[in-house]
């Protein structure tokens, strides 16, 4: 991949990853913020429950997205960006730019979720 290929990804990733981390950041305050609110009502109390439920599934999704772009930040530091994990060729730049954090190029990220579909997994 060419340095400003690389470069573009760095940039794309750190900026994403920033974005994320702020949002992280302002979920974990509504989250302790919520905690200190309980309301004496039952019901407020089970609304509230399951608004923090909602919460911690999105904070589960973006942790998973976090873990992925430090993934690639890091593959780009040891030069192994853009290398599909399972057959080692270079993965396609306009994959690379729709999904910056893959790790399988195109035709192994099919035959994996054509695996998927048939095993459930
Ligand atoms: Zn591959």
């Amino acid at each position: 991949m060419k340095k400003t290929d690389i470069d573009y990804f760095q940039n794309m990733l750190q900026n994403e990853l920033d974005a994320l981390l702020a949002k992280a950041g302002i979920a974990v305050v509504e989250l302790i913020g919520s905690v200190y609110t309980n309301e004496a009502d039952p019901l407020d109390r089970a609304t509230e429950e399951e608004s923090r439920n909602n919460q911690l599934r999105i904070r589960g999704r973006e942790s998973r997205l976090i873990a992925k772009i430090k993934k690639s930040l890091q593959a780009i530091e040891e030069g192994t960006y853009g290398i599909c994990e399972e057959c080692e060729e270079p993965i396609a730049i306009d994959r690379l730019k729709a999904r910056p954090v893959t790790s399988y190029c195109i035709d192994c990220k099919t035959k994996q979720e054509a695996f998927e579909r048939v095993t459930g997994n």
